[in-house]
């Protein structure tokens, strides 16, 4: 019998535990990812819940703990650096992880790659489906037909845009941009995020795996007509948001001045009323973005194997496939706005007495664990 085709967009977290999957499932995947190879991208994601269950049996969770940071806290520092507050992140009892998200997506792509075709270095143009299958264009590549597409190309997917419409009519600017950096050195503490405070805004240094990341998160109406790939645009921003600060920033804000790679974007929620269009369906940030706040990586690794299962269950019919897996897996994604809200409040104050009530919270009640951040 003839293997059904899929073509996933996007190499990060969705796309390859999808493809692992689906081969799985009987299916023949193939992976289009724009990036030349695995991104370096470092910013630490949780792995937790139901995504520790997919990454066990997929045979994964030993190379996770390799990779895994070993924060266990977060500390809140003053302009001259003295500690006001910690509070403790993540479990310590092993039962969730937090990795850097390129590690995560190598690993994934590893667990993948002898069971799917990946071609790196190329994006989807074009869409043309019908009731058998659909007609794929590619920017460099020669035109393809499969027998279905998933979009798991992240927070701007480029599937979505193609057969949903305009990212206006779904992404929601949560008024915060994020702007991430590699620091190249090893922090002095690698068990303790440091997190320094202005109000509107937040500096934090993660000690990552031995190279340090700094997170800039400040408050900001959506800025019209920023294209973030602009490096010395986005740059700018984070220099004029920063200027007038303390602690380690005029060291960091050199490192910005320096960087050729920053990270740049909008904090942003991507919500849609369906996932899935006749032959192509949605995964992970394309489909739920909830921002950085939320749990976007375990949810990705959840929703991939959800979707798998269901189109396994079903492969020859993609509309009960994908109703059965959006079915399953809104159940875990409906926003938790509430949750969004106190991890704002907490990270990012926006008042000086935000900042005085949220250092005394945390020496009161120390114990008071963090939600997913950056
Ligand atoms: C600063 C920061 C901190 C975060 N912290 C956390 C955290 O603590 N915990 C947590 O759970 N989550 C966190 N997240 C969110 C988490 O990174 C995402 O939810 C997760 O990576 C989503 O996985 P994904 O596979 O859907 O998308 P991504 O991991 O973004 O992967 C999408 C892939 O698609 C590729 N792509 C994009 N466009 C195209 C195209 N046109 N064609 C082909 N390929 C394309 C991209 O290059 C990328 O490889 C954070 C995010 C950021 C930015």
């Amino acid at each position: 019998m003839k293997q059904r085709t899929v073509l996933i967009s996007g190499a990060g977290v969705a796309g390859p535990t999808l493809a692992y999957w689906l081969s799985r499932s009987g299916f023949e995947p193939t992976v289009v990812e724009r990036s030349e190879g695995q991104r370096s991208s470092g910013n630490p994601v949780d792995v937790r819940g139901g995504a520790m269950e997919v990454a066990e049996r997929m045979g994964v969770l030993p190379r996770l703990r390799e990779a895994a940071t070993s924060v266990s806290g977060l500390a809140f520092v003053d302009a001259s650096g003295r500690r006001v507050g910690r509070i403790p992140v993540g479990k310590a009892d092993g039962t969730e992880l937090e990795v850097p998200r390129a590690d995560l997506a190598a690993v994934m792509h590893d667990a993948a790659r002898e069971r799917a075709e990946f071609v790196f270095g190329d994006s989807i143009t074009a869409l043309r489906q019908d009731a058998a299958g659909v007609d794929v264009a590619f920017a460099t590549g020669a035109p393809r037909r499969f027998d279905l597409v998933v979009g798991a190309d992240g927070l701007h997917s480029a599937v979505r845009r193609l057969v949903f419409g305009p990212a206006s009519d779904f992404m929601r600017h949560l008024g915060m941009y994020v702007a991430t950096l590699q620091l190249g050195y090893p922090a002095d503490d690698p068990s303790t995020v440091l997190m320094y405070n202005l109000p509107g805004r937040s500096v934090s240094v993660h000690p990552v795996s031995g190279n340090a990341m700094a997170a800039f998160i400040f408050r900001s109406p959506a800025i019209a007509g920023l294209d973030n790939r602009d490096t010395a645009a986005c740059k700018q921003i984070v220099l004029d948001a920063y200027g007038d600060g303390g602690w380690e920033l005029p060291r960091l804000l050199d490192r910005v001045r320096a960087a050729d790679d920053l990270y740049f974007d909008s904090v942003s929620r991507v919500r849609l009323p369906s996932w899935s269009r006749g032959r192509v369906a949605l995964l992970g940030d394309a489909a739920s973005c909830m921002s950085l706040f939320g749990n976007g990586s375990s949810l990705a690794i959840a929703g991939a194997a959800t979707l798998a299962g269901a189109l396994g269950a079903a492969p020859d019919d993609p509309a009960t496939a994908f109703g059965a897996y959006e079915a399953e897996h809104r159940v875990r994604v409906r926003p938790t706005q509430r949750g969004r809200l106190i991890a704002g409040a907490l990270l990012v104050p926006a008042s000086r007495g935000g900042i005085a009530a949220r250092d005394l919270a945390v020496r009161v009640f120390g114990q008071y664990s963090a939600p997913a951040a950056a």
